[in-house]
């Protein structure tokens, strides 16, 4: 059983958009559980083997109890029946509280699909008679941002994990900068990378008074119960 369950389309999308927030969650005691969709084969760079391995060690940084890799396949995404029921089975073998998924539009058409196939699941989870692996309810779903960035419900200050959240994606060494490869360049292992992670989530920071922050759209309005402790520093 998990608390939260965090999925990406690919290896290293979690930990890019949403680690911060996934470690702080470790801190404060959830189990959560990281899954990917696809095996990331299509990557410019490195091997599908080898960023399982980088996953595996950016999961453990992280403090995920648990990491599932799906084989739905890298830019073939879709929301047919096969890949609902994957994720399905994933809900409700997990049994999450708060489920966090892709935004549910993006550049990348993985990214887009990836956010509406779990929002289906989301629902469809719930539903006894949806096939014959029981049911189960998630109270909360939740969309990190990747290439469009302008839809916020709301930004969690990640100052406190902002250290561990680069140190767990500096685990996708076969991704990032580095200047002895031979293989063709990608907007990730541009040399300034991390920087713009850095930078995006200091301008996230910035618009809710923190050294950092992560920004996450939510389909329904939070439900506040006091109004006047929402707004305290
Ligand atoms: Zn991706």
């Amino acid at each position: 059983m998990m608390d939260v369950v965090a999925f990406g389309a690919h290896p290293d999308d979690v930990e890019i958009c949403c680690g911060g927030l996934i470690a702080l969650l470790v801190q404060q005691g959830k189990r959560v559980a990281l899954c990917d969709l696809t095996r990331g084969e299509l990557g410019t760079r490195g091997t599908p083997g080898l960023r399982a391995q980088e996953a595996d060690r950016a999961a453990t940084i992280l403090g995920a109890a648990q990491r599932v890799q799906l084989d739905l396949g890298d830019g073939h995404l879709d929301t047919s029946h096969e890949r609902r029921a994957a994720v399905v089975e994933v809900l409700r073998e997990m049994q999450p509280k708060l489920v966090i998924a892709p935004m549910l539009s993006d550049l990348h058409p993985d990214h887009a699909v990836a956010g509406a196939l779990v929002k289906s699941a989301f629902y469809l989870a719930r539903i006894r008679k949806w096939g014959s692996s029981g049911h189960h309810r998630a109270n909360h779903l939740v969309h990190f941002f990747q290439h469009e960035l302008d839809q916020a419900s709301f930004v969690v200050d990640i100052s406190s994990t902002m250290k561990v959240k680069h140190e767990a994606i500096r685990c996708y060494q076969s991704q990032l900068f580095d200047p002895s490869s031979t293989e063709p360049g990608t907007q990730i292992s541009s040399q300034s990378f991390l920087e713009v992670v850095e930078t995006r989530d200091r301008h996230h920071g910035s618009l809710i008074g923190s050294q950092f922050g992560e920004p996450f759209y939510q389909t329904a309005p939070p439900r506040v119960v006091n109004t006047f402790d929402l707004f305290l520093p």
